[in-house]
């Protein structure tokens, strides 16, 4: 007997196969029709055109049902707000001006700081549970916002509190790697700091993640920070080629990173170094609208045949979108990237990069139940009527969570 049935599904739509998916892999997806899903003990126990027997049913036939997003990329948990920053931005201020005003990330820094714990875990509850209403069932966050070891370890710790208190899953990485804070000579001195700090870190999550670019940690101090995090065992991920092409890809690539994040100004050889490689290019398009400036090179990373995620990079300065449909409909429109491959790259190779692949991701029998089900007629609706109020239930570990 099940412990739920999503009876005549519209459509049920899912990757194919098992992640990492890349080339005509990631271009295919399943589409099911006029099928009924069984869940039992929080995961899917039956894809089937005929009948199943089961304590409730949920009708589907008016809905589209997508496994529940992954945003493989965020930086809950954070706080506080930098709306006049955006504002400035938008009037044409530069980033001394922005900064001599009291804003960019050294403002998040501070307010982070001052936080409480409580104000910490009040704040990104409401977040997650935002992000939930839009199907999104599974968040990454980071640390990055302390830049010294307490304020690290408390987001981390929100990090764990966070995954315990709300329906969200929520996945680690420690970024103290993220800015370098007063108070250090250069880079380098810094980031021995952060190593010193990674045996403490290890309680918390297996991995870290550098933000490569000019300004920040160049070529030498992020290879310096990746063979110490990995002789220490951490896995690594990468804020690579973001403004400048630095060459933070081919360095993913390289050290075997899970991900090289953002590529925005990744030159040609560089797009292919990572595309030839197992390192996930994760795209976030929400950063560029945001930002008003330029988009990843989609298609040509996936016709180079790299395994390519889609994540929201939600954060208070440069992005503070978390919408998947939002998302989607701007790598579909800006980067080249089909509907198909832009699902495949939320869900399956997006669980992968969080080492979720073969749990979550797919609608298929023995995975977990996270499941989002959407008020459409047919899913290559979702880029069209991204802004609208699609989603009708979401349903976690096998429990409707919102819209019962
Ligand atoms: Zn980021």
């Amino acid at each position: 007997m099940n412990d739920l049935v999503l009876s005549n599904a519209l459509q049920v739509v899912t990757p194919l196969q098992e992640p990492p998916l890349r080339g005509k892999e990631l271009a295919e997806i399943e589409v099911l029709e006029d099928v009924n899903l069984g869940i039992k003990g929080g995961k899917i126990s039956a894809i089937s055109n005929t009948p199943l027997e089961s304590r409730r049913y949920v009708d589907a036939s008016n809905c589209v049902i997508l496994p529940g997003f992954v945003d493989c990329h965020t930086h809950i948990p954070f706080y506080g707000s930098r709306h006049e920053e955006f504002l400035m931005r938008t009037q044409g201020k530069s980033y001394l001006e922005i900064m001599q005003a009291g804003g960019g990330i050294l403002s998040t820094v501070e307010a982070v700081r001052a936080a409480r714990i409580e104000d910490l875990l009040s704040f990104n509850t409401r977040l997650l549970g935002e992000m939930l209403s839009r199907g999104v069932t599974t968040v990454e966050g980071k640390s990055g916002y302390g830049l010294d070891k307490d304020t690290e370890l408390k987001q981390l710790e929100a990090l764990r509190v966070l995954d315990e208190i709300q329906h969200v899953d929520v996945i680690p990485t420690f970024l103290g790697a993220h800015a370098i804070p007063s108070g250090f000579k250069n880079p380098k001195e810094y980031l021995e700091y952060v190593i010193s700090i990674l045996n403490e870190v290890r309680e918390y999550t297996d991995t870290v993640d550098i933000f490569c670019e000019e300004e920040v940690f160049g070529i030498e101090d992020t290879e310096f920070f990746l063979k110490a995090a990995k002789a220490r065992g951490f896995k690594v991920r990468l804020h690579a080629d973001e403004l400048t092409s630095l060459g933070g890809s081919k360095l993913a690539a390289r050290y075997g990173a899970l991900s090289a994040d953002h590529l925005i100004a990744a030159d040609e050889d560089s797009l292919k170094t990572l595309a030839d490689s197992e390192t996930v290019a994760v795209l976030m398009p929400g950063t560029s609208f945001f930002l008003g400036e330029s988009y990843a090179k989609g298609r040509q990373l996936l016709n180079n045949g790299a395994i390519l995620a889609l994540a929201s990079d939600l954060n208070p300065g440069s992005c503070n979108i978390y919408d998947p449909f939002m998302v989607i409909h701007l790598a579909v429109v800006n980067c080249g990237i089909t509907i198909e491959e832009a699902i495949n790259a939320y869900t399956a190779n997006a669980a992968h990069v969080l080492g979720l692949g073969g749990n979550k991701g797919l609608i298929r029998e023995g995975y977990i139940a996270d499941l989002v089900l959407l008020d459409l007629r047919h899913y290559r609706e979702i880029p069209y009527r991204f802004s609208h109020d699609i989603v009708r239930m979401v349903i976690k570990d096998g429990e409707v969570v919102l819209g019962d």
